[in-house]
């Protein structure tokens, strides 16, 4: 049990659990259809006043915002630890950092980011034209997230949304709405002006009920299925969607690679946040050669982690955030165990932990006929396996539906980028792992099924606004060569144009001059 809606004396509640413990340890509203609609109307009418301020006026609010949660980081973590199961290190580390970080960066870089751009068009230009593009707000941006990351996850999205002129209203997952309401009350306290951020908590339904009250974007991460029936339900309305949806991110260790450092790497990339992380090492694959030394540095640090409850300073890996995610792993581990893959390490719910905790796992003997190799396990399981060549790693690499993030480790950087560049994935690193989603500035988003759009970064806030393309004409008392009335004339200028205009060079274009000042001042009639 991790989360339960229960009917109240007037209306449905979500009970928050604690996993690690089965505490409850708050209760939300489940909102209405009708109270999101509201909530979303509510965005609606204070958004233009928003989007009239200038990008200054408005990052004073996130300023303000992030010195709030600065002076509650510790109470913050410890919420998100609770909510979650994460170890209160990793909710400062992986969620506090990035979300302070992504609260700077866009107060301080939207702007610039998001100036307007000229466009260079060519010879169209010498005729006296130009053209710009602006970019204005969606409007109202409906963000749907899951539990994996309850801080972060939505509230660099609202901070990108709100730093572009959009008003937001957030559905947080059923499994951490405590959370999400605290990211509400923070920007209440700074000062950010009623209607802008709307949460609106509850379960699927309503994050259903938010696509049909007709937002101007969604911004949903969460899985594959989900993400799939988001996509359907908002193309009824023509919104445009960014899915953020699962991974099954291979982590590629060549034969040159700092084995020490790759095996620290994939333990990390594997286990942290219970393995409950999109970009996740989901299968490793270490070249043969030194597939030994790597595995015993793996299983060394792996049995060297203190699994416990996250509030305790000294936990390294935390409880899993629900019981439908535990029991996932524990299906993919028996499918692999039965199809002769080899427990080096865990492999059996934790007995002497009351909580969801899943011990760190480590697999070898694994193949891509498991379904640890094929679906998204999100929990603490690192399978291992061994290649021959760098195709062989690319091919097994590249064996996914998904594509979200990658990994190649190797001390020759040169050959990293280069087997980068042949990874199917949004996201692929050298020597690092996981962390990425962290840095705002960069691009988050992948390929395949791990869905499409891309958040952080300018690209991220390229989906929060509409591009409006301004195209000017100076000569405002000369007709277009191409506008009526048509004849012999004409006809011959408008070959030129095709054979010569069209050649991009001024050199032939200007072969037509005698023909275009002809036609420009011809009599109208
Ligand atoms: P989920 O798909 O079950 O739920 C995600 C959100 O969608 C929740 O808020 C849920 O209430 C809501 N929802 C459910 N049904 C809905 C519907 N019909 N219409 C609208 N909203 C609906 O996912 P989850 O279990 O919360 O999260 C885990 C998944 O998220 C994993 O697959 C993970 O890989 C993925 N994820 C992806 C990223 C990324 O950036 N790519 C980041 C974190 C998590």
């Amino acid at each position: 049990m991790s989360t339960l809606v229960v009917q109240s004396e007037q209306s449905p509640e979500i009970v928050s659990y604690d996993p690690a413990t089965a505490e409850e340890i708050g209760r939300v509203p489940l909102t209405s259809p009708a109270e999101v609609a509201r909530a979303v109307e509510r965005a609606r009418v204070a958004q233009p006043a928003w989007a009239g301020l200038s990008f200054k006026e408005r990052a004073r609010v996130i300023l303000k915002a992030r010195e709030i949660m600065l002076a509650q980081l510790e109470e913050l973590a410890t919420l998100i630890s609770r909510e979650a199961g994460k170890p209160v290190s990793e909710a400062m580390s992986m969620e506090l950092v990035p979300t302070l970080d992504a609260m700077h960066y866009f107060s301080h870089h939207t702007a610039a980011l998001l100036q307007p751009q000229k466009i260079d068009i060519g010879q169209y230009g010498l005729m006296g034209r130009s053209s710009r593009i602006v970019y204005k707000p969606m409007g109202v941006v409906g963000i749907i997230s899951p539990w994996n990351f309850p801080l972060a996850t939505p509230a660099e999205e609202v901070v990108m949304a709100l730093m572009s002129g959009n008003a937001v209203v957030l559905k947080p997952s059923e499994l951490t709405p405590l959370t999400a309401l605290k990211i509400g009350e923070i920007f209440t306290h700074a000062g950010l002006p009623e209607g802008l951020l709307e949460i609106v908590t509850g379960d699927g339904s309503t994050g259903a009920a938010l696509i049909e009250a007709r937002v101007d974007k969604i911004m949903f991460t969460g899985s594959v299925a989900t993400g799939k029936r988001v996509a359907e339900a908002a193309a009824k309305h023509l919104t445009p969607v960014v899915l953020e949806l699962g991974g099954k991110d291979p982590m590629v260790v060549l034969e040159d690679a700092d084995i020490e450092n790759a095996a620290r790497g994939a333990v990390w990339g594997a286990f942290a946040n219970s393995g409950q992380a999109c970009a996740s090492v989901e299968r490793c694959y270490v070249h043969e050669s030194i597939a030994p030394q790597f595995l015993a540095r793996v299983l060394a640090d792996t049995q060297a982690l203190r699994q416990e409850v996250g509030t305790r300073e000294d936990t390294d890996v935390g409880a899993m955030t629900n019981e439908r995610q535990l029991r996932i792993v524990e299906d993919h581990v028996s499918d692999a165990v039965e199809r002769g893959a080899k427990v080096v390490t865990g492999g059996k719910r934790s007995s002497n932990l009351s909580g969801y905790f899943y011990p760190p796992t480590v697999l070898t003997n694994v193949d891509h006929h498991m379904t640890i190799m094929r679906d998204e396990t999100f929990g603490p399981v690192l399978p291992v396996m061994t290649f021959k060549t760098e195709d062989e790693a690319i091919r097994l690499s590249n064996d996914s539906v998904f594509g979200l993030t990658a990994s190649v480790w190797t001390k020759d950087i040169a050959r990293g980028r280069r087997l980068a560049e042949r990874i199917e994935a949004g996201t692929v690193m050298v020597n690092e792992v996981l962390y990425t989603h962290g840095i705002a500035q960069t691009p988050w988003g992948g390929i395949k099924e791990s869905g499409y759009g891309r958040t952080h970064g300018r690209m991220g806030l390229l989906e929060l606004v509409t591009p409006r393309h301004i195209h000017v004409n100076r000569i405002s008392f000369l007709p277009d060569l191409w506008w009526f009335r048509y004849d012999p004339g004409a006809q011959k200028l408008f070959q030129g144009l095709a054979t010569h205009f069209t050649s991009g060079s001024l050199m032939k274009t200007a072969r037509l001059l005698p023909q275009m000042i002809r036609r420009l001042f011809a009599p109208r009639v």
